[in-house]
């Protein structure tokens, strides 16, 4: 090494910054494939709503003299075709507008007991039609400088899931603390539960443990992602308990004032 100039250090530097630029590649070229999978996934999610509302306008075009009742009767689904690609197109604009505006929060002093309150008054007439019990426990009053229409719109896909996934007669507990630090939310449901293998998994977009019943739901399999995203903003935390069969608890720790 010393004959041709470069001296042993010099030798283990260049490897250094090779083996960092080796690993940033890296890092580069999985961004780029989850990018890539998530473009394949949008289109793939926006196409199957699309295709439904051809074959079923196609097939009803291909009915010489359908009665009305058919026509009726197709015209529902297409439009019940449309409201969900509707709704796809919804969750996808909030995702992408939440990760493009990261940090971007609007922080105001929120009364979080009153916000949990209209919360459960716009869904609680969605869950008594199932026969679900809503027991909502708050354990002090609690003010928190978040961004308000970001944090209702995370803590209400999470009691939308304890009532999607529940099973009928079932019931979901709200719960609502906080010590000098953080402000704490417990959402309990007696419903499905979710299998340990794919706990990891449900916060990915578009993951979804039964296709089906995701669908009949109206889900799109972006709710806990943008509840994640929601919650990483403000620097909180979400963890996930659940028992396949038993039922399921998320548990989410926001910082009171993240910001001092
Ligand atoms: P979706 O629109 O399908 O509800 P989410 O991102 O909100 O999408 O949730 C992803 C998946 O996680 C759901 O499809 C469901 O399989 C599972 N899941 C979420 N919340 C619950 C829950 N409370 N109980 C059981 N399974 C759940």
């Amino acid at each position: 090494f010393m004959e041709e100039g470069v001296s042993i250090k010099g030798y283990y530097e260049i490897e250094r910054i090779s083996d960092s630029f080796n690993k940033m590649i890296n890092r580069m070229n999985k961004i780029e494939s989850s990018r890539q999978e998530f473009v394949s996934n949008v289109s793939h999610e926006l196409k199957t709503p699309i295709t439904s509302i051809k074959v079923l306008a196609e097939s009803l075009l291909m009915q010489e003299d359908a009665p009305v009742e058919l026509y009726r009767e197709f015209l529902v689904d297409i439009s019940e075709e449309i409201e969900r690609e509707n709704k796809i197109i919804n969750d996808l604009l909030s995702l992408v507008k939440l990760n493009k505006t990261s940090g971007d929060l609007n922080i105001t002093s929120v009364n979080v007991n009153d916000l949990l309150e209209q919360i459960l008054k716009r869904l609680g007439p969605i869950a008594k039609k199932q026969n679900i019990e809503i027991i909502y426990e708050s354990f002090r009053p609690v003010m928190a400088d978040v961004d308000e229409v970001k944090i209702s719109l995370a803590l209400t896909n999470l009691i939308e899931n304890a009532i999607k996934y529940n099973v009928p007669d079932g019931w979901i507990r709200v719960s609502l603390n906080a010590d000098h630090k953080y402000f704490y939310v417990k959402v309990a449901d007696s419903g499905i539960g979710i299998p340990e293998d794919v706990q990891d998994l449900i916060f990915e977009r578009f993951y979804r443990v039964d296709k089906a019943r995701s669908r009949e739901t109206g889900g799109t399999g972006l709710g806990l992602a943008i509840t994640k995203s929601v919650v990483q903003m403000h620097r909180g935390a979400i963890k996930i308990y659940s028992q396949e069969g038993e039922g399921t608890t998320f548990n989410v720790r926001i910082p009171l004032n993240f910001i001092s």
